[in-house]
C-alpha cells in the first residue's frame, strides 16, 4: 500500500486519523461496484472517509438518529439540506431569531432558485400554523434561540410537519445531544456547527446532519456531487472532543446558571435571559424538552450602547469575541456585531436592545467570572452616577 492511501476502513483503527484523499482497490471490479455504489467502501476524499464516519457514527448515537452526514461547516450542513431535499417551488418556513447567516442563506440562495421563505416566531405556533401552504416542505428552527433565549415546541411543531407532510429541521447546535434530543421529540433532521460545543476548545470548523436515513441519501448525495464535504483531520479533532462533549455541557450549564442568578442581583444589570432560571417565561416546556441549559446567558446593562460597550472593553478575563461554545468565557454586544446588519426596526422587534451583551459562559471558576464581570459593571455605575 502506497504511503497516504488506505483500502478501507479495515486499514485503519477508526479512531485513527486517516489523511488521504484516494483510496486503493482491490482489483477492476471493486473500483466498479464500490463507484456504482453497489457495494459498500470508501472511493474518494469528497464521498467518504473513515475518520469522518467514525465521527458520523457517534454524533448519530448521541442523537438517537439512524445516521449523521458530516459536512465542513454548520452553514455546509444548510447547503447540503436544501440542496439534497428542496425543490423550486417549495416553500419553507424559518423560526425567527436564528443564527444571522441561515436567514440569508435562504432569502440569498434559495429564493434566487425558487424557494419562498416566510418567518415565524418560534413561541407561536399560530405562526407556523398561518405560514403553512400546500407547497409547504419544510420547517427549519433553532430552540432556545440566541441571544433571547426563546423556546419553540417541538412536540407540538412536529405533530403540525407530521400532519402536512413536512419535514422538521431543529439546529441543536446550542443544546447539543448532550441537553436536548430533538429527533426524540419529533424532529426529522437535526443540523450542528460542530466548531461551537462540539469542537468545545475553538479549533476547527465543521458541521453534521442527523436523522432518517431516507432523508439523508440525497443530502450525502450534495456531498458527492457538490462537494462541501468535511476534513479528515477536523473529524479526528472533533471525536476526541466528543469524548469530553457531556461532562463540559454539565459544567457549562452549572457556570452559566451560577452566572445567571447572580447577574438578576447585580444593581448595573436591567434583565437577565437564560433557559436555566426560575422565572424564564417558558420554564415549563424548557423543562419538558431540554435536560440543561447550557452555556449562553444574555443580559441588558442600566444605560445605552455607550454602558454596555464599556463594560466589554473593561473586562480582563473574558474575550471579546462572537463565537460561541469555547472552554474560554467570551463577550459579545449583539447589536453592532451578529445582528449589526438588521434595521433599527427588526433589531427591536428581535428584542436585539442597544445594551443587551451575551456571555459563551466557559469552564473557568465562576468567582472569577463574577469578579471580571463585577469590576467591568462598576464602569456602568460610575458613569449613571
Ligand atoms: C455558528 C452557527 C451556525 C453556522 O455554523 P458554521 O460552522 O459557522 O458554518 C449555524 N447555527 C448556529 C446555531 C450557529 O451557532
Amino acid at each position: 500500500m502506497r504511503a497516504g492511501q488506505y483500502q478501507d476502513l479495515s486499514d485503519l483503527h477508526s479512531e485513527g486519523l486517516a489523511l488521504t484523499a484516494s483510496y486503493v482497490f482491490a482489483d477492476a471490479e471493486d473500483a466498479a461496484e464500490k463507484f456504482a455504489g453497489r457495494r459498500p467502501g470508501n472511493v474518494y476524499v469528497r464521498f467518504s472517509n473513515p475518520t469522518t464516519a467514525a465521527f458520523e457514527q457517534r454524533i448519530a448515537a448521541m442523537e438517537g438518529a439512524d445516521a449523521a452526514v458530516a459536512v465542513g461547516s454548520g452553514m455546509a450542513a444548510y447547503t447540503a439540506v436544501a440542496l439534497g431535499l428542496l425543490s423550486a417551488g417549495d416553500h419553507v418556513v424559518l423560526g425567527d431569531g436564528m443564527f444571522g447567516t441561515t436567514p440569508r442563506f435562504f432569502r440569498t440562495y434559495m429564493e434566487k432558485f425558487g424557494v419562498s421563505v416566510t418567518i415565524a416566531d418560534v413561541r407561536d405556533l399560530g405562526q407556523w400554523r398561518a405560514a403553512v401552504r400546500d407547497e409547504t416542505a419544510m420547517f427549519v428552527l433553532e430552540t432556545p434561540t440566541n441571544p433571547m433565549m426563546h423556546v419553540a415546541d417541538l412536540r407540538a411543531l412536529s405533530a403540525l410537519a407530521a400532519e402536512r407532510g413536512i419535514v422538521l429541521v431543529v439546529d441543536n447546535t446550542l443544546c447539543t445531544p448532550v441537553l436536548q434530543n430533538p429527533l426524540a421529540l419529533g424532529a426529522d433532521l437535526v443540523i450542528h456547527s460542530a466548531a461551537k460545543y462540539i469542537d468545545g476548545q475553538g479549533r476547527c470548523g465543521g458541521g453534521v446532519v442527523a436523522g432518517r436515513t431516507d432523508l439523508l441519501k440525497p443530502v450525502a448525495e450534495v456531498l458527492r456531487t457538490a462537494g462541501p464535504s468535511p476534513s479528515a483531520f477536523n473529524s479526528w479533532v472533533f471525536l476526541k472532543s466528543l469524548e469530553t462533549l457531556p461532562i463540559r455541557m454539565r459544567e457549562h450549564s452549572r457556570n452559566a446558571t451560577l452566572l445567571a442568578e447572580w447577574l438578576e442581583e447585580h444593581p448595573a444589570v436591567e434583565e437577565v435571559y437564560y433557559t436555566g432560571l426560575e422565572k424564564h417565561p417558558q420554564r415549563e416546556l424548557v423543562d419538558a424538552q431540554q435536560s440543561g441549559h447550557g452555556g449562553l446567558v444574555s443580559f441588558t446593562v442600566r444605560g445605552d450602547q455607550r454602558d454596555a460597550w464599556n463594560v466589554v472593553d473593561n473586562l480582563s478575563l473574558i474575550s471579546v469575541t462572537t463565537n460561541i461554545g469555547d472552554t474560554k468565557s467570551m463577550i459579545t454586544h449583539p447589536a453592532s456585531t451578529t445582528h449589526g446588519r438588521m434595521s433599527l426596526y427588526e433589531k427591536e422587534r428581535a428584542g436585539i436592545a442597544p445594551n443587551l451583551l451575551r456571555v459563551s459562559v466557559g469552564l473557568e471558576d465562576v468567582s472569577d467570572l463574577m469578579a471580571d464581570l463585577d469590576q467591568a459593571l462598576r464602569t456602568v455605575d460610575a458613569r449613571s452616577s
